[in-house]
């Protein structure tokens, strides 16, 4: 069964519609991007899918269950879909170490001797241990924004959700964190949905694409299938 079904979902602003009858499944494990032109809906698509906005109609199952939209559900909920955002959020008077350990320490309760172990890990392979006591304003662009996906997963989330997190990079950053992206899904059995513009990328990573035009799903292609096509 899918981790994730999106079911006929619909939403709008006031009398602005902006997404139609969106329903697509994400199995465990799989990378999906998400592409489309700006305007096209996919930020409020990720955040209806993170609780971050309500929608009209349709339903989300998670996990085999059925999402509500009531916010106690939603808490929960929260602390397995990951997000990252194109702008980092890390506190600046903070260390990379710390930045990152304030979830699972004061959200989550859990020991520090339990997740300093896997947060090492995390930073080892993002290439970024040795920057574990700097703080954000020493950090390129693209470090910054492999610390925030560390800081993301540290919480163990079942899904990540990702919204143009390389908008802001230099090319050889973007690179870098998509590589990184795909390597975490592959090493932790992570499920992954992609928000990007960079097709080159979009192909290297993706299991499927959901293409998005006018708040319509396009197509729900397998990736190496959607990217063959002349
Ligand atoms: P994309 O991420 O594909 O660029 P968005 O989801 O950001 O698209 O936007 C889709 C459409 O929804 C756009 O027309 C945008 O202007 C509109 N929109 C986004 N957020 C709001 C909002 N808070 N209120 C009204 N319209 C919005
Ligand atoms: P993105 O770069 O992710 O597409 P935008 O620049 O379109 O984001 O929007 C930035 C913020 O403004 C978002 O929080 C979005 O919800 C809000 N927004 C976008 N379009 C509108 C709109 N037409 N009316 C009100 N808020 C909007």
């Amino acid at each position: 069964t899918p981790l994730l079904t999106v079911s006929h979902l619909e939403k709008s602003y006031q009398k602005t519609h902006i997404l139609h009858d969106i329903s697509f499944d994400l199995d465990a494990g799989e990378v999906l991007t998400l592409l489309g032109p700006s305007g096209s809906g996919k930020s409020t698509l990720l955040r209806c899918l993170n609780g971050l906005e309500a929608f009209q109609a349709g339903t989300l199952t998670f996990a085999g269950e059925v999402i509500t939209q009531k916010a106690k559900q939603w808490q929960q909920l929260r602390q397995q879909i990951g997000m990252v955002f194109q702008s980092y959020d890390l506190f600046p008077n903070r260390t990379v170490l710390e930045n990152i350990l304030l979830g699972p320490l004061k959200v989550q309760k859990r020991s520090r001797e339990t997740v300093l172990p896997e947060v090492e890990k995390l930073l080892q392979q993002v290439g970024m241990r040795d920057y574990r006591d700097a703080y954000p304003r020493q950090l390129s662009g693209g470090q910054k924004q492999r610390i925030a996906i560390v800081r993301a997963l540290a919480l163990k989330p079942r899904l990540m959700l990702f919204d143009e997190v390389t908008a802001s990079l230099d090319p050889e950053m973007v690179r870098d964190v998509l590589t990184i992206i795909r390597q975490l899904a592959d090493t932790h059995q992570m499920t992954m949905l992609v928000v990007t513009h960079e097709m080159d990328f979009a192909q290297q990573i993706s299991d499927q694409v959901l293409f998005l035009a006018d708040g319509r799903i396009q197509e729900q292609t397998p990736g190496p299938q959607f990217f063959k096509r002349p």
